[in-house]
């Protein structure tokens, strides 16, 4: 019998339904190919579009939804003249987080020889590092907390003990199965700004803690603002990098820069019980209906759940699955004629995801 898993399935808004369909079709592809697992797919509400219409962005019944699920995959949420009464837009992915304790936002940035990159990389020169983004508190604590009065306005940066060191401890042992299959180099780096605030010595402090449980591999500091150069100037030299959660925010559109943009950047917001996965980018209102978003970021994020997946739950299979469609996009990713319009190329989200199962089939 195949394990089961059930995944609550979030289409969101703009292009999010367009981007999410073709995706679930490779899904079922890969699962018709074994007798090892099989996915249900749940389809839940919620969004800018939904709140629209309903008065509710994130209806509880979705959110119970999502608790029951194996894992949950997201397209996109929010439009940007959907809003609150405060003004803020509407965003049950950051609701999702929070209530789901997804404290670490693992953005993975892989540029290999060949695709789209603004950085002239030397022959077999390969960029291969994760940033992983503290995703409960940090300066996103203050959301909806912020003081605004006619001449000032505060947020409050927030770090605490409890999830530092879980955020630590997923950073350390990322890096130690990174070291083990050889991807990466067994270092890490804690990017702060520990110079000026005494939060971010505290977190540093943490860090280091954390550290001290994790001899085989190399712990690293740097501040934030060196991190962004060097992100630029030497990318290659990182392995981990983990942060506190909006430097983490502008960070991986710096790392999504590297890869040729948003259209590439997959995430996973990982928690102890929960993870979500999705693209880094948002719902692209200017291009939805257009059938022209690149879907790549979608897929790639579902690679990342089959990984999760697969490795929680031992099953080989799902993670070769994950490996096979990372490598799929990935080739379709290089060749000029079947790239989408962001990338150079001139295709539709449907005739892009066609020439990733054309190339998935070549796995099989
Ligand atoms: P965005 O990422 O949606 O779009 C930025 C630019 O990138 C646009 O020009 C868009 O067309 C392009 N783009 C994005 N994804 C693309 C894709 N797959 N294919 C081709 N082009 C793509 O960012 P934005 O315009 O700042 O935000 C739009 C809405 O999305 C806002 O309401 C914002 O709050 C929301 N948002 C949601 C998430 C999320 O759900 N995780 C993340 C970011 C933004």
């Amino acid at each position: 019998m195949p394990v089961n898993f059930t995944i609550a399935v979030f289409e969101g808004d703009g292009i999010g339904p367009e981007i999410m369909a073709p995706t679930l079709h490779l899904l079922e592809t890969l699962q018709q190919q074994t007798t090892d697992y099989s996915l249900s797919f749940d389809t839940c509400p919620a969004g800018a579009d939904w709140y629209a219409h309903t008065g509710e962005s994130l209806p509880e019944s979705s959110m119970h939804r999502a608790r029951d699920a194996d894992a949950i995959l997201l397209a996109a949420m929010g439009l940007p003249d959907v809003r609150y009464p405060d003004g803020t837009e509407i965003s049950p992915q950051i609701e999702l987080r929070r209530q789901l304790n997804l404290f670490a936002g693992v953005r993975p940035v892989r540029v290999a020889p060949g695709p789209r990159t603004p950085l002239k990389l030397e022959g077999n020169q390969a960029i291969d590092f994760v940033l992983i983004r503290e995703s409960t508190e940090g300066l996103f604590y203050s959301q909806g907390r912020g003081e605004v009065t006619a001449d000032c306005a505060e947020e409050t940066l927030r770090i605490t003990r409890q999830t530092s060191a879980k955020l630590f401890r997923f950073a350390f042992e990322l890096a130690e199965q990174r070291h083990r299959s050889g991807q990466g180099s067994g270092t890490i780096t804690c990017v702060d700004k520990a110079n000026v605030f005494r939060a971010f010595a505290f977190f540093r402090k943490l860090f280091d803690e954390e550290a001290q449980h994790h001899k085989s591999i190399t712990g690293n500091h740097a501040y934030v603002d060196a991190t962004a150069l060097w992100m630029v100037q030497k990318p290659w030299i990182f392995d981990v990098l983990v942060t506190e959660n909006m430097f983490g925010d502008i960070l991986s559109d710096l790392g999504a820069g590297l890869m040729g943009g948003l259209g590439l950047a997959p995430s996973a917001d990982i928690g102890e019980h929960h993870a979500v996965f999705q693209p880094c980018h948002g719902s692209a209102p200017d291009i939805a209906g257009l059938g022209i978003a690149n879907p790549f970021a979608m897929i790639l994020s579902a690679a990342m759940m089959l990984d999760w997946l697969g490795s929680h739950n031992h099953l080989p299979v799902m993670v070769r699955h994950s490996q096979q469609l990372r490598d799929a996009v990935y080739q379709v990713a290089v060749n000029d004629a079947q790239t989408p319009r962001d990338l150079g190329g001139s295709n539709s989200t449907i005739a892009t995801a066609g020439y990733v199962e054309q190339a998935l089939a070549e796995f099989a």
